[in-house]
């Protein structure tokens, strides 16, 4: 049963071929068996699932369909989950119950979805390979002893391993698409303002954004249809009608533009992953896509953009976090001033620290104007380039990461090395586009993805064109061994 995808678990659920109780406590008892292997979960909400399979057992009994009643799912542990531990992979908030569901939370629970538990990630979102949590690293699937991508790492790890069909997952940087290629999974970054980002705790708030995590582009779009939508209580939020996301699935690719952004082909990329690439334009060229080169002259700038921005952001974010009303407080404090400071010296990670004192000396009098004035006008140059590209294409294809996923701790000691693994991922953030890694291979048993991005709210076609490659490849149905 664990093998099921959320698609096959609605026909099975409407066919009453199982009930989401007996499914949700099979899953359970592979969480418990096989994640001590991975640690993707921070908390299991065991009775809070068995309850919640129950009612949708009873809301199916009584007549209601739907394509997540009943569906079991967890949430990225930085969506507040009420009454139950929201940590952000952060000792900060390790002793943190959220008063209140996050809207993600609330839409998905009203659709019926079984939350499992809450999964790793690394603290505050910050990162590419998950190692940066306070509850330690999460491992791959396809092979233990690597990174799964972060920072969603610990969604990512579940959905590989089989542990469940699919999961929330958050993205600034890269923290949906990245990991997804390093587990070989689906996953969509949405159109900045797609999905609310309400109860969502911020890490950068002009450039993070809530997305589904699964095995594949059909699921993507069941548990995207479940999380988009307009939401009063997040300013950002657009007011734009949701498509029927699984409507378009099937759509012909017939004359579809993708475009090669020539940049992302030159030194940096692992020429066996460059192959991979080519080889799933080939498959979108038998289905009847014509592809294009094109240009991202700005691309370069990205990760220093990137990386003055999204500190910046933090550092007004994570202030919230001062040992007074909520989260770790340090033990005996002489005044307020050591109360701060060591409650956020005890309480936050080196990486978050790190961002923190980045940020603040970004954002400060003197440096406001060389560095973060700078970098915005990057991030609008940035958004000029696509916005020229999608004059000429519908959508942008290429790699979803430069390297395979790399051991656990071997680029502990440098920070900047890490950043660079976010370099075709970071633009769309910046630019608000919506974005989907999808299984294109692997390379030595690691997996490989490959980058779709479309102009604003074309989610549908992302999933279209991915849902279409699905259909003639089958790296996406690939289990890793021992899950
Ligand atoms: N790796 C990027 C960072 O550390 C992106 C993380 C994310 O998308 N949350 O900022």
């Amino acid at each position: 049963m664990h093998q099921l995808t959320l698609a096959e678990i609605a026909r099975g659920l409407a066919d009453k071929k199982f009930s989401s109780e007996e499914l949700t406590r099979t899953l359970l008892a592979r969480i418990n068996q096989l994640d001590p292997q991975l640690n993707s979960f921070i908390s299991v909400t065991e009775e809070l699932a068995i309850s919640q399979a129950r009612a949708a057992d009873a809301r199916r009994a009584a007549g209601e369909n739907g394509p997540l009643l009943g569906a079991p799912i967890a949430h990225k542990d930085l969506f507040c989950t009420q009454g139950i531990r929201t940590s952000c992979g952060s000792k900060m908030l390790d002793n943190f119950k959220a008063p209140y569901d996050a809207t993600v939370v609330s839409k998905l629970a009203e659709a019926g979805a079984v939350t499992l538990g809450k999964t790793n990630m690394d603290e505050f979102a910050m990162g590419s390979a998950n190692e940066s949590s306070h509850y330690g690293p999460v491992k791959n699937p396809w092979n233990l002893e690597h990174v799964p991508g972060g920072s969603s790492g610990g969604s990512a790890a579940a959905v590989a391993a089989r542990l469940l069909p699919a999961a929330t997952a958050t993205d600034t940087g890269g923290s949906i698409r990245q990991p997804a290629a390093l587990t070989s999974l689906t996953g969509l970054k949405p159109t900045y303002g797609r999905v609310s980002r309400w109860g969502m705790i911020a890490y950068a708030s002009s450039l993070d954004q809530g997305g589904p995590l699964a095995r594949t582009a059909e699921d993507c779009a069941l548990l995207l249809q479940g999380m988009a939508g307009f939401d009063a209580k997040d300013s950002t939020c657009i007011d734009e009608p949701v498509p029927d996301y699984s409507a378009s699935l099937n759509n012909s690719l017939e004359g579809l533009r993708i475009g090669l952004p020539k940049e992302y082909f030159g030194a940096g990329l692992d020429p066996r992953i460059a192959d991979l690439v080519q080889a799933s334009v080939k498959e979108l060229e038998k289905l009847g896509a014509v592809v294009k080169e094109i240009s991202l002259p700005n691309m370069q700038h990205a990760i220093p953009a990137y990386y003055v921005i999204a500190p910046a952001e933090a550092s007004s974010n994570l202030s919230r976090f001062d040992g007074v009303r909520f989260g770790y407080r340090c033990e005996n404090p002489v005044d307020l001033t050591d109360l701060y400071k060591r409650s956020r010296g005890e309480g936050f990670g080196i990486e978050v620290q790190r961002r923190i004192m980045v940020g603040a000396y970004a954002l400060s009098a003197g440096y406001y104007d060389a560095y973060y004035l700078q970098a915005q006008k990057i991030r609008r140059l940035i958004k000029n380039d696509f916005m020229a590209a999608f004059n000429e294409v519908d959508v942008i294809l290429g790699p979803t990461t430069p390297n395979l996923a790399w051991k656990i701790g071997a680029k502990n000691n440098d920070p900047v090395a890490e950043y660079l693994e976010d370099v075709y991922t970071i633009t769309a953030n910046l630019a608000g586009l919506p974005g989907l890694s999808m299984p294109a291979g692997f390379v030595d048993g690691l997996p490989v993805g490959v980058q779709l991005l479309a102009p604003y709210f074309q989610e549908g076609r992302l999933l279209n064109v991915a849902h279409r490659y699905q259909q003639v490849t089958d790296w996406h149905t690939r289990a890793p061994t021992g899950f």
